[in-house]
């Protein structure tokens, strides 16, 4: 038998659910409280539920849990966990200190399908997709280890949150629902390598996060040979996309534009991307490339990447150059997977 997963239940969802079972709707809003207002992971804990209701329930359902596989601390305060999933998979989920608060980087599958070659998350393919429920319970679990509030949320973890669709929604609805955690939309970020049909879809769904993209080159070339996602949805579509989706939701678009040595960073990249996006309310964000083993790719200099921002900012772009948390705690996502992998095929 199939268990039911109750995290992954958007609020009348269920409430359906409950009611299914002979159980009155307001049974349904109270789980739904426990489940993601004060974030219980055993059916023990629902006080307020007569016993007998619980026990049916426990036979039929499952609250979606995680265990800190492994856990490192970097000196400015950066969490990063590895977390184990009930079927033995491991996520990573980074916790970040702002002065404006406490954002977690979620991910959204074990592994990824979209093979971008500087990537470690991607190098063993995608093994499945997370429920909503599972990406919940990584906020939940990072909450209550950290011990703080986490008050936002990057979709920028292992996985490609477009290629996950269905579920990813379902987890924003959950995760800025009132009777939950209710972080709003305004606080989250989805990052996506340019799913075109989705991105259109999402402009449809009328969420007020903020869309990120992941572009790191201005032509289809260089695009190309760095993510494979470009065969299927070239630069000009993914632009053309990107202006409906601003057009439709008013909401300003976040580039991120990782800088490769000799690769993507000269002046004419810069002259290129800033011409690729005039017109457009656009934030770019450049990061020196994590250099992830196997990868032929190194990081830009210091100086080269700051001449990069420069020229953009002459040609009247907005760009910055994102600071790195967590550097001595190795790692850009997927690493620490990828590690963990390495020690148990020894
Ligand atoms: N699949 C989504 C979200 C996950 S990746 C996406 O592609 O946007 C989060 C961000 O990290 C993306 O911008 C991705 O391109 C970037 N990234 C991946 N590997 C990196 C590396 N080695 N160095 C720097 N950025 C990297």
């Amino acid at each position: 038998m199939e268990y039911v997963q109750l995290t992954s239940l958007t609020e009348p969802q269920l409430v359906a659910y409950i009611q299914s079972l002979g159980q009155p709707a307001f049974r349904g809003r109270q789980i739904y409280k426990w489940l993601h207002e004060k974030q219980v992971t055993d059916f023990s804990q629902m006080t307020d539920q007569p016993k007998a209701f619980l026990e049916k329930l426990s036979e039929a359902a499952v609250i979606e849990t995680l265990t800190i596989a492994r856990k490192q601390v970097s000196k400015d305060g950066t969490v990063k966990y590895l977390f184990r999933l009930p079927d033995g998979n491991c996520i990573e989920s980074v916790v970040m200190r702002y002065s404006y608060g406490n954002t977690i980087c979620v991910s959204t599958e074990v592994g990824c399908a979209m093979g971008c070659r500087f990537c470690a998350s991607t190098q063993g393919g995608l093994v499945r997709r997370l429920t909503a429920g599972e990406i919940c319970a990584e906020v939940y679990a990072a909450q209550k280890d950290v011990g703080e509030r986490i008050s936002n949320i990057v979709l920028m973890g292992i996985g490609e949150p477009l290629d996950n669709y269905n579920n990813v929604l379902d987890f924003l609805r959950i995760i800025s629902s009132d009777h939950g955690i209710n972080i709003g939309m305004r606080n989250i970020s989805l990052s996506t390598c340019g799913l075109v049909p989705k991105i259109a879809e999402l402009a449809q769904e009328g969420l007020g996060l903020t869309l990120s993209v992941s572009l790191h080159a201005p032509n289809n070339t260089l695009r190309s040979s760095m993510m494979p996602v470009n065969d299927a949805y070239p630069v000009e579509e993914l632009i053309a996309a990107c202006r409906a989706y601003q057009q439709k939701t008013g909401r300003r678009i976040s580039f991120e534009y990782a800088m490769v040595k000799g690769v993507n960073d000269t002046p004419a990249c810069a002259e290129e991307l800033a011409h690729l996006l005039r017109g457009m309310s656009a934030h770019i964000n450049l990061i020196p490339i994590n250099p992830v083993d196997g990868s032929q790719y190194s990081a830009s200099d210091a100086k080269n990447v700051n001449d990069f921002k420069e020229r953009l900012i002459a040609l009247g772009m907005n760009a910055t150059v994102r600071r790195r948390l967590g550097t001595d705690i190795s790692a850009a996502c997927g690493q620490l997977r990828q590690e963990a992998k390495g020690e148990s095929d020894q």
